[in-house]
């Protein structure tokens, strides 16, 4: 007998959790990967960078494994049909893998937990891409945080090295089933196209993280780790980064608190799954939704050049500096007052390191409507935090070089104009509370 071990979002061999249970438990362990069809023909850019992003890892893991006299079996197909498909192939006893906490991923695999089971072959699943899941930093009532300070409070006073080791599952590599190298679907097999992005590296560059705190809110400047689309994928541990933030940045710690906060935010409110307000009066705002000036916002073409060079970098790169992510949500929901559903969904798109956790976190709290949001009156000046965080204009003029000539669109509203307008509204809205 033979187990399983499904690598989902955590593409790497060392530190994780799943594969290291799987390959202590005594059977030979083969590894696999699914190019799931339900999300995969629902992209309707068939140029798309995460899926380029996933082949490469994947094409990375199949070296590692060839090397140990071991392949990953991939296919371009669905839960549904692969694992019948598996359970007649090769005899199988258990079935390992990490948690997963969004909507679909949840339901995926319960009915894979629930098909397995009916076969006999067992289905374990562990705690891998966060450092505190579920009901593991509750308040001393009992009940989860929905404000920050005092949920990274606990937090850092729950963290120990239990929490934090790695799993050694080098140790164990001699238990990966020794079997020739499979085939791996190539992108165009899935329709798909390359793009021939340039990704980030995986590398922590500690000269960052230790200037971290004074450099963060500079677009002009790297002052960030870009390692966000290797946690999103996982191909580095979330254990590590804790570590070496424990050890050279309280601030930067904090950020990756924040990703462990909106998963647990995600997990205990499921209705934000399901395309709601985390407070619910929020869905009574009557916002404007004109398509126009949305189409403007996502093309970098609304006449604020901070805003507009953000779009820009994050239609050219995938990525979106975080100071520039916030400010062009805020201008968004605040002065064009287009419901952050929207922006929502066009970052869920384009971006690289795109996480509905952390996406829909960043938007409900631009907007207001999220756990621990900036109040809904507090309207982002684009003007003043180009001021404050893009003086010389470096980065705006990176990505608007057409700045000062007559090809650059007026803007298309005036702040003080559209600061006016949105608080009425939003007053409205949670009147009928
Ligand atoms: P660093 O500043 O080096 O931070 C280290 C890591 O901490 C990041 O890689 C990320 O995993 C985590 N992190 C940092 N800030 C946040 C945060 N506010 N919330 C949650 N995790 C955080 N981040 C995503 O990973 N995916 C998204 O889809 C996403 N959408 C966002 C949408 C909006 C409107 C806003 C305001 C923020 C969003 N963020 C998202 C959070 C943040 O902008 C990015 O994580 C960050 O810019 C990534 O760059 P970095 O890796 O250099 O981060």
């Amino acid at each position: 007998k033979i187990s399983i071990f499904w690598f989902r979002r955590d593409l790497r061999l060392h530190d994780n959790a799943g594969l290291y249970h799987a390959l202590k438990s005594g059977n030979k362990v083969l590894p696999i990967f699914i190019f799931d069809k339900n999300i995969l023909d629902r992209l309707d850019d068939k140029r798309d960078r995460r899926v380029e992003f996933i082949h490469q890892a994947l094409s990375d893991l199949q070296q590692e494994l060839v090397a140990l006299g071991s392949s990953l079996w991939v296919q371009y197909s669905t839960p549904e049909e692969v694992f019948p498909a598996l359970l007649n192939q090769f005899d199988i006893e258990s079935i390992y893998t990490n948690h997963d906490y969004e909507k679909y991923a949840q339901e995926r695999d319960d009915a894979v937990r629930e098909f397995v089971n009916s076969e006999n072959v067992a289905f374990h699943t562990f705690k891998d891409q966060v450092i505190f899941e579920k009901n593991e930093v509750l308040s001393g009532a009992g009940t989860p945080y929905t404000v920050f300070t005092p949920y990274s409070r606990k937090w850092k006073e729950k963290v120990n090295d239990f929490y934090l080791k790695p799993y050694p599952t080098e140790k164990y590599f001699h238990q990966f089933l020794n079997t020739e190298p499979f085939a791996m679907p190539t992108l165009a097999s899935m329709g798909f196209e390359a793009v021939g992005a340039s990704f980030p590296s995986k590398e922590v560059r500690e000269s960052i993280v230790k200037n971290y705190a004074e450099k963060r809110d500079f677009p002009a400047v790297v002052g960030t780790s870009r390692l966000s689309v290797h946690l999103r994928f996982g191909t580095v541990s979330i254990r590590e980064l804790a570590r070496k933030a424990q050890a050279l940045s309280e601030t930067w710690l904090n950020e990756l608190i924040w990703r462990d906060f909106y998963f647990n935010i995600t997990y205990h409110f499921p209705h934000i799954g399901q395309g709601f307000a985390f407070r619910k009066e929020y869905d009574k705002i009557r916002w404007r939704n004109n398509e126009a000036e949305f189409k403007l916002w996502c093309e970098g073409k609304t006449g604020y050049p901070i805003v507009d060079a953000g779009m820009r970098e994050l239609n050219a790169t995938g990525f979106m500096h975080n100071r520039v992510r916030m400010i062009v949500a805020s201008f968004l929901t605040k002065h064009l007052l287009i419901d952050w559903r929207w922006g929502e969904k066009y970052f869920a798109k384009k971006l690289l390191d795109f996480d509905f956790a952390a996406n829909n976190g960043g938007w409900q709290w631009a907007s207001g409507s999220g756990c621990d949001a900036a109040p809904y009156f507090r309207v982002f000046n684009p003007t003043l935090q180009t001021q404050k965080f893009d003086k010389d204009l470096a980065y705006i003029k990176k990505w608007v070089p057409e700045l000062n000539s007559f090809n650059y669109p007026q803007p298309i509203v005036n702040h003080d104009f559209a600061r006016k307008r949105v608080v009425p509204v939003y007053q409205e809205a949670l009147k009928a509370k």
